[in-house]
C-alpha cells in the first residue's frame, strides 16, 4: 500500500521530487493549514485562549534552561513589540505571528522559574496592548507534554532550535519538527548539524557563533555587557525588562535575571542576539511566498526519515552493540 512508510520512514525520501510539482506543494500547505487550524480548537479547549490562525506559527517547546536560551527568543519578541509599537516596522512589513513557548523547571531552578514567569507578563502585556493586536501574540502553553506535542508540532511552520553552540547533546525535538514539516530556525549544536546536512543548508535557518567562535569567548574572558552597550535594539529589550514594563512598573521583580545577562550570560545570549535578530528578515521574506516556504517544508519531510528510531537502533546494533536483530 502507500504507507509503507510507516514502518520504514526512509521511504520519505520519495517524496523529494514531488516538492518541485505546485499541485502536490499546495495540498502538502493545505495539511498544514489544516493542522493549525486543529491547534486552535485544541488549545481553545485545554487553555481557553483564542488564536490567529491566519499568524505564523512559531514555537519553542522543551525544558526551560539557560543553555536552551528561552532568553533569547523572549528577548527578540519583546524587541518586535517595541518596533511594531512604536511604528518603526511599517505596517505592511509586519508579518503576523504567533510565539508558542511550552516548557517545565525543575522547582530549585530560580532563574528558569523566573524565565517562565517573564513570559507569562510578556503574554499579558502583549495580549491587551491594541497596538499589535493582530500582529503579535505571545503564550505559555503550560504543562508541556506528549499530548501537547502530538498537536502542537504539527501546527507549527517555524521551529526554534537556538541553544549555544556546544551543548545540546542531540535535541529530538529537533527532528519530530522537521519531520512534521516545520522550518527550524538554528544554531550549528546537537542535531541541528545533522538535520541541516540531510534536508539542505537553503533549507534552514542558520545564525550564531560556531563551537569554536563560543570556545574563543570563553578563552578570551566573554562580556556580555559590550553587547548590550553596541546593539540599540538589544539595549532597548533588556531596558524594558529592567524599568518594569512587564511587572506592573516594579523595577525589581526582574533584576536578578538582568543582573546574569548583563555580568555573565554563561551561554552567551547577548553574543548571538544580533545574528538571530538579522535571521528574521530572511525568514519573513519566505513566508511571504507559500509556495517557496512549503516546498522548503516537504524537503524537510522527504529528509527526515533518517531520524526514524528504528534507523538509529539499526545503528547501535552495528556499532556499538557488534550484534543483529532477532528477526
Ligand atoms: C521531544 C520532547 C522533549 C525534548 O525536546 P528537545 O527540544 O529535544 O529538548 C521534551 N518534552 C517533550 C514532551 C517532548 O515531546
Amino acid at each position: 500500500g502507500t504507507d509503507k512508510w510507516v514502518a520504514d520512514l526512509e521511504l520519505l525520501k520519495g517524496l523529494e521530487p514531488l516538492a518541485k510539482d505546485d499541485e502536490f506543494v499546495k495540498k502538502f500547505a493545505a495539511v498544514k493549514k489544516a493542522n493549525k487550524h486543529a491547534f486552535v480548537g485544541f488549545a481553545k479547549d485545554h487553555y481557553g485562549i483564542d488564536i490567529d490562525e491566519n499568524t505564523l506559527f512559531n514555537t519553542m517547546v522543551k525544558r526551560l534552561h539557560e543553555y536552551k536560551r528561552q532568553s533569547l527568543k523572549i528577548l527578540a519578541v519583546i524587541s518586535t513589540y517595541a518596533d511594531i509599537k512604536s511604528g518603526k516596522v511599517k505596517a505592511e512589513d509586519i508579518t503576523p505571528r504567533t510565539v508558542f513557548f511550552g516548557a517545565k523547571a525543575a522547582p530549585g531552578y530560580y532563574l528558569a522559574k523566573m524565565t517562565i514567569e517573564l513570559i507569562n507578563n510578556v503574554s499579558r502585556v502583549i495580549s491587551s496592548d491594541s497596538a499589535v493586536k493582530g500582529k503579535l501574540a505571545v503564550h505559555m502553553l503550560p504543562n508541556y507534554n506528549v499530548e501537547m506535542a502530538q498537536n502542537l508540532i504539527p501546527a507549527t511552520e517555524l521551529d526554534e532550535q537556538i541553544s549555544q553552540a556546544g551543548k545540546e547533546a542531540s535535541g529530538t525535538g529537533n527532528m519530530k519538527f522537521a519531520l512534521n514539516g516545520a522550518l527550524t530556525v538554528g544554531t550549528l549544536d546537537g542535531a541541528n548539524v545533522e538535520i541541516r546536512e540531510r534536508v539542505g543548508a537553503d533549507n534552514f535557518f542558520l545564525f550564531g557563533m560556531t563551537v569554536d567562535e563560543v570556545e574563543a569567548q570563553y578563552a578570551n574572558g566573554y562580556d556580555p555587557a559590550k553587547y548590550y552597550e553596541a546593539d540599540p535594539r538589544l539595549k532597548q529589550a533588556i531596558d524594558l525588562v529592567a524599568d518594569g514594563t512587564f511587572s506592573n512598573g516594579d523595577r525589581n521583580t526582574y533584576s536578578p535575571l538582568v543582573a546574569d545577562w548583563l555580568t555573565k550570560d554563561w551561554f552567551m545570549t547577548l553574543a548571538d542576539f544580533s545574528a538571530y535578530m538579522g535571521i528574521q528578515s530572511e525568514i519573513e521574506a519566505l513566508y511571504a511566498d507559500e509556495l517557496e516556504w512549503n516546498r522548503k517544508a516537504v524537503l524537510n519531510v522527504a529528509n527526515s526519515g533518517y531520524f526514524s528510531s528504528d534507523r538509529s537502533m539499526e545503528d547501535y546494533l552495528e556499532r556499538i552493540w557488534h550484534t543483529a536483530p532477532l528477526a
